[in-house]
């Protein structure tokens, strides 16, 4: 959990993240010490590292007592067990002493540990043997042997971690807990164990004034439906339709009014009346060279396709991006893979055969537009960049220290900051083209 210092606006209101303004909150203070093992001092602690450190110390010296582990999304669990996988010698020898690490400088999170810490050479060794062995496949029920699910966010863009997540959770569940946005609170999910693929939100008619601009389904038709009226056609939450997505607009109590949230929902089923939807994607269309539209979804779907040829050989795709490089004419998609080897940390020599045939499997994946567009030479030929391992961490570190806040940091599907690009680009090992265009 990472809060981010409150901002003022120009006109002097106070500002601030909405998971911020929750670890705020007197009932989540109160409650803290009771379902959390992360001192409020490390939550607050302006660098997000040492917060961090100090978060998997406490979590790790009471091992024992925890029987969940998470945080708001996927993406930022993935991040704490890099952080562990670059840090536990250090934890480790931290535990042993009972001292702390004196990169850690800041006083609320020294003031926090000094409560607690007294040397404790077994429980270091235990989990020195733990985080000493080859694969870290499973590492978060060896490290704690009562958690039962992993609590995070794994639907819409965060559905790509998944795979990793069970890697290292074998067999733990992992349960998304609830729809939210920092508008308001939207759903909660009455299936936790549901895979998930399969997770529904039942929406809470009183969190927020719900309404829904219907958007056609399939995709040729994944544009919004237009109309100079859209208001005419918005749908009370009690009147949708189950089948249809539509997109999300809420009226607020802080006094947002029909504002669009602009993430796309379908409804899967209703809970009484209640009704229940699945994530599909942010509404924007997120690559385009010409006239064709290539959205999250359809993105996702391509790289499923793709990385599905990784998995034989004992290969992850932990990571991915993109963006139209139109440097040359014709312009074409770029995608950023970061890759790694299951059997420890560092992926092996990447086959260039196989990498090109992930190009290929994308441009097959991808909708019929782009594919008509390739063949006419509209679009080149699509691109895979590996990137090295770590990349995508220097660009969360990039966001983060733009201010966003690492609880609720979500790496853009799409490249479009030039300085972004460049943390990228400076680190790729190997760039392959699809050989050939899909149709
Ligand atoms: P923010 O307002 O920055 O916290 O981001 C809120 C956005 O995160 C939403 O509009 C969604 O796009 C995404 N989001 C939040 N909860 C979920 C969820 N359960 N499944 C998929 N995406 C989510």
């Amino acid at each position: 959990m990472f809060a981010r210092p409150e901002i003022e606006t120009p006109s002097g209101l106070k500002a601030a993240s909405v998971s911020t303004s929750i670890y705020s909150g007197s009932n989540f203070r109160t409650s803290l010490p009771k379902l959390y093992t992360s001192p409020v001092e490390t939550i607050f602690c302006p660098d997000p590292n040492q917060g961090l450190y100090c978060q998997l110390l406490f979590g790790l010296i009471q091992r024992d007592e925890v029987v969940k582990v998470g945080s708001v999304f996927a993406s930022t669990v993935l991040r704490g067990i890099k952080f562990l996988e670059n840090h536990w010698q250090e934890l480790c020898y931290d535990i042993k002493t009972g001292r702390l690490s004196d990169w850690i400088t800041d006083s609320g999170c020294r003031n926090a540990v000094s409560l607690v810490m007294k040397p404790n050479p077994e429980q270091a060794d235990l989990i020195e043997n733990i985080c000493n062995c080859k694969s870290w496949e499973g590492i978060i029920r060896k490290l704690w042997p009562k958690a039962r699910y992993i609590c995070c966010i794994c639907t819409g863009i965060m559905r790509q971690y998944t795979i990793e997540l069970e890697f290292y959770c074998r067999g733990l569940p992992l349960v998304s807990d609830l729809y939210a946005c920092s508008e308001a609170i939207c759903g909660i999910n009455l299936e936790p164990l549901r895979k998930p693929c399969d997770v529904s939100y039942t929406f809470l008619p009183n969190m927020a004034y719900f309404e829904f601009l219907p958007v056609k389904n399939e995709r040729d038709g994944s544009i919004e439906m237009k109309s100079n009226n859209e208001d005419t056609e918005l749908v009370d939450l009690v009147n949708v339709k189950a089948g249809q997505c539509y997109e999300l607009i809420v009226t607020t109590c802080a006094g947002l009014y029909r504002y669009k949230v602009g993430d796309v929902l379908m409804v899967s089923g209703f809970y009484n009346n209640a009704p229940q939807f699945q994530f599909v994607e942010r509404k924007n269309v997120i690559l385009s060279v010409d006239q064709e539209k290539t959205s999250e979804t359809d993105l996702f779907k391509a790289v499923t396709e793709a990385k599905a040829l990784l998995d034989p050989l004992g290969l992850i795709l932990t990571e991915y991006t993109s963006y139209v490089d139109t440097s040359s004419a014709p312009g074409h998609y770029v995608l950023f893979w970061e890759i790694k080897g299951k059997e420890g940390k560092h992926c092996k020599e990447l086959d260039p055969k196989i990498m090109v045939e992930c190009c290929s499997r994308m441009e097959e994946s991808l909708h019929y537009t782009y594919k008509i567009y390739r063949k006419r030479n509209i679009i080149a030929a699509l691109e895979i960049r590996v990137v090295k391992q770590g990349s995508f961490e220097a660009l969360m570190d990039y966001y983060v220290s733009k201010g966003t806040s690492l609880s609720q940091y979500k790496k853009p599907s799409c490249i479009k900051s030039e300085e972004a690009l460049k943390i990228l680009d400076s680190r790729v090992i190997g760039k392959y083209f699809s050989p050939k265009s899909p149709l």
